[in-house]
């Protein structure tokens, strides 16, 4: 059934169309389904839109990749289906390689997100054939490239799983995260973690690329005052606003109600 264009929640409704889409293409897997839920839940608790302290953080991001020496964005089935697009524009600007690294992995996945990825305008594609581990990760998981996350300085990993984050942080790598969830373990082993949503936060990640590029020196002080605790105390900050004010919303006709009794 067609989702009607008036519908309060058509976009959000049209995403998850995509994403069971994509999932029937072989591209985002069950569980992936499951962590945009994940996702959607968090977003509603931000107001659905860009924060102030994401933005401090995404222009961090920016930062971090314009001054990196070999900087790789990973992708997983659910990046390929929302962000494909964001994604190959990011990895232009920069630029950067990009890397298929699959939780739920088949061969045949990885060539489809290839797939996806080049059709989008990604022109550096790795992902089949690795040739590297990353130590403390078992099975097919610690897959990847020598010439790609393996030796890489800045990884970006958008909607990552915890155990992976770790063990890229592990690795001594700046990793930058896209997760929704603060509280993730994602999100806490990120060196800058970018709680927003995947497709606010690449093209805005990129804007602030193409400033930068043009700002070296911006570039470099951002990198050098970039805090992520203050970042995240802001953060919670924000959320811890959003809560007063819902229940200053929730609260005002029932008080006026029982002052008339
Ligand atoms: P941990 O990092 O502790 O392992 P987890 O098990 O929830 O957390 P994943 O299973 O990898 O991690 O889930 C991916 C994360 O991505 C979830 O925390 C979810 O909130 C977040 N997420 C899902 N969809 C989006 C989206 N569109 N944009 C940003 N974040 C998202
Ligand atoms: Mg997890």
């Amino acid at each position: 059934m067609p989702v009607p264009r008036t519908h309060p929640r058509y976009a959000s409704l049209k995403t998850r169309e995509r994403l069971v889409q994509a999932h029937r293409q072989g591209i985002a897997a069950l569980e992936g389904l499951i962590a945009h839920g994940r996702g959607e839940a968090w977003d509603y608790l931000l107001g659905e839109e860009t924060s102030a302290p994401a933005l401090v953080a995404e222009k961090a991001a920016a930062a971090f990749l314009v001054t990196a020496e070999r900087p790789v964005i990973s992708v997983n089935g659910n990046v390929a289906a929302l962000a494909a697009d964001h994604v190959a524009r990011l990895a232009a600007v920069v630029p950067a390689r990009v890397e298929v690294n699959l939780f739920h992995r088949t061969e045949a996945r990885v060539r489809q997100l290839v797939r996806v990825l080049r059709k989008a305008g990604a022109t550096d594609v790795l992902g089949p054939r690795p040739n590297a581990r990353i130590p403390g990760l078992e099975s097919k998981r610690a897959l990847c490239h020598k010439e790609g996350i393996y030796r890489a300085d800045v990884v970006l990993v958008p909607l990552e799983d915890g155990d992976r984050a770790e063990a890229l942080a592990r690795m001594a790598k700046l990793v930058i995260s896209v997760d929704l969830n603060p509280l993730s373990r994602t999100s806490q082993a990120a060196s800058v973690p970018v709680v927003d949503e995947l497709t606010r936060a690449l093209p805005n990640i990129g804007r602030f690329v193409r400033d930068l590029k043009a700002d070296p020196d911006e570039a470099t002080r951002v990198v050098r005052e970039y805090d992520k605790a203050r970042n995240l105390a802001a953060l919670y900050a924000f959320i811890r606003w959003r809560l007063a004010n819902l229940v200053r919303v929730t609260k005002g006709p029932e008080r006026r109600g029982r002052a008339k009794s």
